[in-house]
């Protein structure tokens, strides 16, 4: 199936499913809680203004950034290994488990484990025990289903499933309620971190001047699974960096506001190579930095602001396309929602993949609640004109539009009855209507005889 069909495959699935139609409510009530939190800024325009700053400034220099923050890791005692690619990062991380001679494996969220298929790669492994430890991912393991959303990844799994996948995976009881749920998940996940001896984390940033990685969460397990480990990997993308840890107090708080409408995350750890001082904690500390198409991204002057992005998932939550159909699966790429529809043809290919910039309303809901301020709708309208002027739209695409024009711009065509019309524009959108939409029915009159009737000339 080509990225096209596949997609619309996907959207007929999602738009009928229930739970993910439930799920996309608990959206809204996100965006409310995001609304709130707002008013824990004193000027938030300020505040927007300043971090829309700060990330082009990185953006515009990543080259020199990403050099500092290597160099302040490497000062530090850590290591710090480039990755150009998928293959190239997962091939690093093999080698360091060999390295390290590590058997079991704790990992917490990252969204780079899914845009390189760590989990599948890693579990190909017979000789390494790895454990999920984010309980939202490890439900989506157990189910086998894609993340819904990018900080609510299995807010559309019902509570009798969860229930009933935890009793085959963990022997939790098929009584127990949320409270027990959770009691037997952790002490699960808790053997777990005791045991590894290598702990994979992501980083929300990564600091240039510090040598450091900041992780924000709500589960406090991303801390705990670099806490017993021997070895301390981070993933990360080269677009996460800042420069200086004076920046986080910043970034910190406009991540949680619009992540999940809390001041701050229960957990903002900021953690690097450990000092001679420190005893206890990761022996090692690695940072695999993978690029995976961002450079291509990086190479359009006009696009590049769009790697500013801090992952917050707010321009989902308001997205009219992303709350009717939901699931990440849709995007096909490294980032869903717009802030995907935006970079995931730009990343991969853009011709392969023009249909998610295509797949928008261009009402710049996103572009308003973004806290970095990147200008969404118009990137999209902008992968639009790339499609256009580097000749990448098919020719019955094409053809259409021309047809389109020659009819639309012909009066006598304008006046043709209703059911000719009708059947003409059922023809043009044949393939792209989906199932689920009513076709829209056309006025009888034509503004021709409704004019003329209004002037009383009929
Ligand atoms: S594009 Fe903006 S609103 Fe969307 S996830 Fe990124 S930072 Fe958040």
């Amino acid at each position: 199936m080509r990225p096209h069909e596949a997609f619309i495959a996907e959207l007929n699935k999602q738009i009928t499913n229930n739970s993910h139609q439930k799920a996309a409510q608990l959206l809204q009530h996100f965006d409310s809680r995001r609304l709130k939190a707002l008013s824990y800024f004193q000027n938030l325009e300020l505040a927007k203004q300043r971090a829309a700053y700060i990330r082009w400034k990185v953006t515009e220099s990543l080259d020199k950034y990403l050099v500092d923050f290597e160099a302040s890791v490497l000062r530090k005692g850590g290591k710090v290994v480039w990755a150009y690619d998928a293959a190239n990062a997962l091939q690093e991380l093999d080698q360091i488990i060999l390295r390290t001679k590590s058997k079991k494996i704790v990992k917490s969220k990252t969204s780079l484990a899914s845009e390189i298929g760590l989990m599948a790669h890693l579990k190909g492994n017979k000789d390494l025990v790895v454990n999920e430890t984010d309980v939202g991912d490890f439900l989506i393991e157990l189910t086998k289903e894609s993340p819904f959303h990018p900080v609510l990844p299995a807010a559309n799994l019902k509570y009798g499933e969860i229930n009933k996948k935890l009793n085959t995976a963990i022997r939790s009881s098929l009584e127990a309620d949320n409270q027990e749920l959770m009691s037997d998940l952790r002490e699960e996940t808790r053997r777990n971190y005791l045991e590894a001896d290598l702990g994979i984390t992501g980083a929300n940033f990564l600091i240039a001047d510090a040598g450091m990685v900041a992780i924000s969460e709500n589960e406090g397990n991303a801390r705990l699974c670099y806490t017993f480990a021997k070895t301390h990997v981070v993933l990360a993308s080269i677009d996460k960096i800042i420069p200086s840890i004076s920046d986080l107090e910043l970034f910190f708080s406009l991540l949680s506001t619009h992540a999940s409408g809390q001041q701050l995350s229960a957990f903002n750890t900021i953690v690097g190579p450990a000092t001679r001082e420190e005893l206890d904690g990761p022996q090692e500390f690695i940072v695999i930095l993978i690029d995976n198409g961002r450079s291509s991204v990086m190479a359009s002057q006009d696009q590049r602001q769009a790697l500013s992005c801090i992952g917050c998932g707010a321009c989902h939550n308001v997205c009219p396309v992303f709350t009717a159909s939901g699931g990440t699966a849709l995007y096909q790429g490294a980032k869903s929602g717009p802030i995907g529809q935006v970079l995931n043809p730009l990343q991969s290919d853009l011709e392969a993949y023009k249909h998610l910039s295509n797949a928008s309303t261009l009402c710049g809901r996103c572009t308003d609640v973004c806290p970095v301020k990147i200008d969404l709708h118009n990137h999209l309208a902008r992968n639009r004109h790339d499609i256009v002027s580097q000749g990448l739209e098919k020719t019955g695409e094409k053809f259409g539009w021309y047809t389109w024009k020659k009819f639309m711009l012909n009066r006598k065509n304008m006046n043709r009855p209703a059911g000719i019309k009708g059947f003409t524009l059922k023809q043009f959108y044949k393939s792209e209507w989906g199932e689920q939409r009513e076709f829209p029915k056309l006025a009888e009159k034509t503004f021709n005889q409704l004019w003329r009737e209004a002037q009383g000339e009929v």
